[in-house]
């Protein structure tokens, strides 16, 4: 017999935790840390330990609740996601994977299945970065990515640090970070993108993230009069950064690097700033991704050939001074294979339809992975809209995704 959640069950709990933060267009605002959150917190542990899970609350406030397992020698198998919103948030981010986890749970007792490896259900502390930076602080310190008191000492625009808003909403825990540790970690999530919907494709099964590369770009050309400077005598900062901008986009479009090649300029800035001078300078951002390491290099190295040859004056016969600083990198994170095929093997097992995917956002998985076996299960959301009050999903969808989260948690934990 397959084990199947109860989707209605589900369905309500997101429902009432979405209450609590409510905003005037059906989103959420439970900034991370803020009395909503608290409140939030408060909800979901309470049905936590009426599910009889053992609660443990570290020094950065991650939230834990522990299902035991015929074989205490074994580390569980986690899953969990967050409950902290952008300010204009959804219902769904994050909170379906905390609720969909605390589904899997209550499915169990009510069947009355045990299973060898103890579960484990984790709510991590901001997620969403919004009103605290690092962006995924609870992962980002239980992973080792940064150290408990830099997530501790972060304060938000108004000199609040997290170390007292913690203990604020009564969630500074004492529990030494890496108390309980996973021996693997699954997360369900809403896509936050177009694809699974407009394939008409229940399950996304979430083969990696996206490595990502930021660089800040500045090209120096020369001031001069609009009027009586002649165009063969121009060195025209603005005209020149747009072949470098145009090459950004070209480079992700190029057959070698699609479909998962990204190049995006976000920010453009040209000096004087004024209408009849002809720009000397031009500050640009450049971001660049790729699921693939060698390939995100290949995309970099390129990116610098065509400054490189824009600087020489082979783009547009007039040299310019071109320089490129890099700002910060991810690297792509490619998920544990066999934990993938589980996730697939699910949703084929129970007749849905999946394709692979990767996760363009960062996610707490995103730094699970660092650490243990990890993979996702994406689900469509509506139009592909997220953090956005409007952001909706299916009920069916994330019934199927909550079930594909037990049966591969059952898999694991045999
Ligand atoms: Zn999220």
């Amino acid at each position: 017999m397959t084990v199947a959640i109860d989707g209605e069950r589900l369905w309500q709990s997101l429902m009432d935790l979405a209450q609590i933060g409510a905003t005037p267009k059906g989103g959420n605002c439970r900034l991370a840390l803020s009395k909503e959150d608290g409140q939030g917190r408060d909800l979901v542990v309470g049905w936590m330990r009426e599910a009889g899970l053992e609660i443990t609350v570290d020094q950065v406030g991650n939230i834990f609740g522990v299902r035991p397992g015929r074989d205490p020698a074994r580390k569980p198998v986690m899953t969990g996601s967050h409950i902290d919103t952008q300010p204009t948030g959804g219902r769904f981010d994050g909170c379906f994977g905390v609720m969909a986890g605390l589904e899997v749970m209550r499915t169990l007792n009510d069947q009355g299945i045990q299973t060898e490896a103890p579960l484990a259900l984790t709510i991590w502390t901001n997620e969403e970065g919004t009103r605290f930076v690092p962006v995924m602080m609870g992962s980002g310190v239980h992973c080792g990515v940064f150290p408990l008191e830099t997530a501790l000492a972060a304060t938000d625009v108004d000199g609040k640090a997290v170390r007292d808003e913690l203990a604020a909403i009564g969630y500074a825990g004492t529990a030494p970070i890496g108390t309980v540790q996973a021996g693997s970690y699954l997360e369900a999530h809403i896509e936050q993108g177009p694809i699974l919907e407009a394939e008409e494709t229940t399950i996304g099964v979430v083969t990696g993230s996206l490595g990502l590369r930021w660089y800040d770009v500045t090209v120096t050309g020369m001031e001069a009069h609009a009027g009586p400077t002649p165009m063969a005598l121009r060195r025209d900062a603005l005209y020149a950064a747009t072949h470098l901008m145009q090459a950004v986009v070209d480079i992700a479009n190029d057959p070698a690097f699609a479909p998962l090649g990204r190049g995006t300029v976000g920010v453009v800035n040209a000096y004087p700033a004024s209408r009849n001078v002809i720009p000397g300078r031009v500050q640009f951002t450049v971001d660049l991704r790729h699921e693939d390491a060698a390939l995100l290099e290949q995309m970099e190295q390129r990116f610098r050939a065509a400054a490189a040859a824009l600087a020489a004056g082979e783009t547009t016969g007039t040299p310019v001074q071109v320089d490129i600083a890099f700002v910060q990198e991810f690297p792509p994170t490619p998920f544990d294979r066999t934990l993938v095929e589980r996730v697939r093997s699910e949703a084929i097992a129970r007749g849905m339809s999946q394709r692979d995917i990767v996760t363009g956002a960062g996610h707490d998985a995103v730094y699970m992975a660092r650490c243990v076996p990890t993979a996702m299960i994406f689900v469509p959301c509506k139009d592909g809209i997220s953090h956005n009050e409007v952001e909706d999903a299916d009920p069916k969808h994330l019934e199927a995704g909550a079930n594909v989260l037990l049966g591969a948690m059952l898999a694991q934990a045999a």
